[in-house]
C-alpha cells in the first residue's frame, strides 16, 4: 500500500519510515502539516499516519480541512501523545478513523493500518481469488499452486493481486512500477526481476506459467503452455 506518514518527530517518522517500507509498502513522509497536507491532496494514498502535534497546520486542523475541503475519504490513523478521552473524540470528530498513542509497537501501526485499508477496498470478509490451479487469498496474502502453499515477496503478492484480479487483461510496465514504487523510479530491470520470480513460484507441475509478457507493452495473467 502506499502511505504518507505527518510527523515531526524525527525519531519516531525514521522509525516507521523505515518499518512500513521494509515490509513492502510506498512510503512518504512530511514533517510539518502544511507539506503534509499538500501531499496527501496531491498523491493517491491507501493510508496516511498522522501526528497532532506538528508545525504549521496541527493534526486535527488538517484531517478536517481534509475531509470538508479536499473531500479525501483516505483512511487517517492519528498517532499522538494525548491520551485524554476529549483528545481522542476530537481526533474522531475531526475525521480521524483510528486512534494509538505513543508510545505504539511499529506492528500494531501496520495491523491497524492494514484493517482500515482492507475495510476501505471491502476486503474484510474472506475474499479468494482463483485462477486455474491458483488461489490467492486477499485477505490473508496467501497463495497456493495446485493446493501448496508458495512463498513470494511483498511486492510479488501485490503484483499477483493485481493480476490475478483481472485476467486477461493488459498491465502496462508503467503501471505496475507506479503501483509497485510510486513516483521512485526503480531500478530498470526491478520489475523484470519480480516478474520473473513470481512466474517461477507460480509455475504449476504441468511447467505452466500465468504470466504473459506482451511485448513492448506489459504483462497479463493468462496460462500458457511451458515455455
Ligand atoms: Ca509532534
Amino acid at each position: 500500500m502506499r502511505v504518507l506518514i505527518i510527523e515531526d518527530d524525527l525519531d519516531i517518522a525514521t522509525n516507521l519510515y523505515e518499518f512500513l517500507e521494509g515490509r513492502g509498502n510506498v512510503v512518504d513522509l512530511a514533517r510539518d502539516g502544511v507539506t503534509g497536507m499538500h501531499l496527501a491532496v496531491s498523491n493517491d494514498f491507501d493510508a496516511i499516519v498522522l501526528d497532532l502535534g506538528l508545525p504549521g497546520v496541527d493534526g486535527l486542523c488538517l484531517c478536517r480541512k481534509l475531509r470538508r475541503e479536499a473531500k479525501q475519504d483516505v483512511p487517517v490513523l492519528i498517532l499522538t501523545a494525548r491520551d485524554m478521552l476529549d483528545d481522542k473524540l476530537a481526533a474522531f470528530d475531526s475525521g480521524a478513523d483510528d486512534y494509538l498513542v505513543k508510545p505504539f509497537a511499529l506492528r500494531e501501526v501496520e495491523a491497524r493500518l492494514n484493517a482500515l485499508v482492507a475495510r476501505r477496498r471491502g476486503r474484510v470478509v474472506d475474499r479468494r481469488l482463483v485462477y486455474e490451479s491458483i488461489e490467492f487469498d486477499a485477505a490473508k496474502l496467501e497463495v497456493t499452486v495446485e493446493g501448496k502453499p508458495v512463498h513470494v515477496s511483498r511486492k510479488c503478492l501485490r503484483i499477483l493481486e493485481m493480476l490475478i484480479a483481472a485476467p486477461h487483461r493488459v498491465f502496462t510496465r508503467a503501471e505496475l512500477e507506479r503501483e509497485l514504487w510510486g513516483d521512485e523510479q526503480p531500478q530498470s530491470d526491478s520489475l523484470r526481476s519480480h516478474m520473473h520470480l513470481l512466474r517461477r513460484a507460480l509455475t504449476d507441475t504441468r511447467g505452466r506459467a500465468p504470466i504473459e509478457t506482451v511485448h513492448g507493452v506489459g504483462y497479463r495473467f493468462a496460462v500458457n503452455e511451458g515455455r
